[in-house]
């Protein structure tokens, strides 16, 4: 077995991860997401661009598989060529044994591993030639990774710590450093003396539970498992089991806490008493988690126990729903999206400022500016934080005053923030799809989500095809109206509610 880098990058996102791509049946996986390859295109053009940038000449080992590559980067390195692109690092498992100080606290993990056929496989983006003593002669090399992200996040080190070590064993001395280029092509350095230390350890666990063919146990997290291509497999196990990671606010910790108390089900987190559950995840928590069980075993839509029915989202004879659909990373906002609802003359009409290439997000926003200016009165309804922050991105970006954005921001209405705060929906999460779905609202674009309207945008960018503009537009224009659905029901529920207390627990 091969111990790759991106194998060990998997297990500190997710073991579970790392435990399916070596065990599980690839029949089972989904295909890779639009988004994902569209990630890989843009990692390979910012690797191409850094070396460019950086006037980098680097030679680079031909070999398609990674046993080539490996005995080619070697002879390089042998050589003492300045730059080597696209290498492999190669490991035995006695190699790797050797290099590594073992710590008394991984010598069972160790000792599971002397039985096993396993070798470690890394490939950094760079080796860099730097003077100094090394089997080679008077120059040995430090790894070099290239990354799109934005932050040295702790898996990227954990890499980079990793690649350093087997630089060592091959080199016969620990490269004095290792380094990471980020997006904006900014260097990093890792700190070796900690992320060695972290990850001998992480190794010896990953190794420990490949060689005993430990399953992770399944852990929905919407964060981190909407990219993973295990996702549906998961999803379904999860499903079948009633595994408590799909009730939301269910964190990895409050699991743990949880499942130490016996509590592995809806029911038992039911029927377990207020006070006992608060002594071991709080009170706000235990009232919140004991309302959302009941609101799924009942299946019904309940009113949060702490909330004061006074206040109720405003209600006014024109209303804007808004929407945004954008590339963060890319800081484009490529469409700002309104759905006019005159209650009065009970119409609905959907307005899309678009920039059809992201040189017109200027043109969009004051498009954008000027329409919602014609209804000042008009509350400015969205569903999440991040129409706010962009609405003062743009501002600050297009030189609009501080004091007409101010204006503007105090018309907005959150609409998550009201579901949250006010209600408990017998749902698997509080996003608009799974909200919207649950009211019976469905998406004409089915496949659609922010994900996917960055590729469509991107689509439309390369290709002048404009039904990727269209489903950008019909899914912005959806997302208007799943707010704008949600928004009456809620209104109407907790009206009700309001005036017949009995039926809290109904849904109208
Ligand atoms: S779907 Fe989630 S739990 Fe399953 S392997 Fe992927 S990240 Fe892990």
């Amino acid at each position: 077995m091969l111990l790759t880098d991106q194998l060990l990058l998997n297990y500190k996102r997710c073991r579970r991860r790392t435990y399916l791509e070596v065990y599980g049946n690839r029949e089972e996986q989904d295909p890779e997401k639009e988004f994902l390859l569209k990630l890989k295109r843009e990692n390979q053009l910012h690797i191409a661009n850094t070396l460019e940038s950086k006037s980098l000449v680097y030679q680079r080992p031909k070999g398609k598989n990674w046993l080539l590559n490996w005995q080619q980067t070697k002879e390089l390195m042998e050589q003492g060529v300045e730059c080597i692109y696209g290498g492999s690092l190669y490991l035995s498992l006695s190699q790797w044994q050797t290099s590594i100080a073992i710590k008394d606290h991984n010598k069972d993990h160790n000792d599971d591993s002397n039985q096993a056929n396993i070798a470690f496989l890394g490939k950094p983006t760079l080796l860099i030639k730097r003077p100094g003593k090394s089997i080679f002669g008077d120059w040995l090399y430090i790894p070099i990774n290239i990354k799109l992200g934005r932050r040295p996040k702790p898996e990227y080190k954990l890499i980079a710590a990793y690649h350093a070590q087997m630089l060592a064993a091959i080199q016969g001395v620990l490269p004095p450093q290792s380094q990471l280029i980020l997006r904006q092509q900014n260097t990093y350095q890792i700190q070796l003396d900690y992320w060695l230390e972290r990850m001998h350890s992480i190794v010896a666990e990953c190794i420990a539970m490949l060689m005993a063919k430990q399953e992770p146990e399944v852990f929905i997290s919407r964060q981190r498992c909407s990219l993973c291509n295990w996702y549906s497999h998961c999803y379904n196990l999860a499903k079948s089991q009633q595994h408590l990671s799909l009730i939301p606010g269910i964190t990895p910790k409050r699991y743990e806490s949880l499942i130490g108390m016996g509590l592995d089900n809806l029911e038992s987190i039911a029927a377990v008493s207020q006070d006992h559950l608060e002594e071991k995840i709080g009170k706000t928590v235990a009232v919140l988690l004991k309302q959302q069980t009941q609101s799924l075993l009942l299946e019904k839509a309940m009113i949060r126990a702490d909330y004061n029915l006074q206040h109720l989202p405003p209600t006014s004879p024109i209303e804007l729903y808004f929407d945004i659909e954008a590339e963060p990373d890319r800081q484009v906002d490529y469409l700002l999206g309104v759905l006019l609802v005159d209650r009065i003359h009970n119409t609905k009409k959907f307005y899309p400022f678009l920039a059809e290439h992201p040189t017109e997000e200027a043109q969009a926003w004051q498009q954008f500016w000027e329409f919602v200016s014609l209804y000042p009165e008009a509350k400015i309804f969205h569903f999440s934080e991040y129409e706010v922050e962009t609405i003062k991105r743009l501002a600050g970006l297009y030189q609009t005053p501080k004091s007409s954005t101010q204006v503007l921001l105090s018309r907005f209405v959150d609409l998550h923030h009201w579901v949250t705060k006010t209600v408990i929906l017998p749902v698997e999460s509080y996003s608009l799809k799974s909200l919207a779905n649950w009211l019976g609202f469905e998406w004409r674009e089915a496949e659609g989500s922010g994900d996917q309207s960055v590729c469509w945008y991107d689509s439309w960018l390369t290709t002048k095809d404009r039904t990727f503009l269209d489903a950008i537009l019909s899914y912005n224009e959806d997302d208007c109206y799943a707010t704008y659905y949600l928004k009456n029901w809620l209104v109407e529920f907790l009206n009700q509610s309001e005036f017949d207390p009995v039926k809290n627990s109904e849904i109208s």
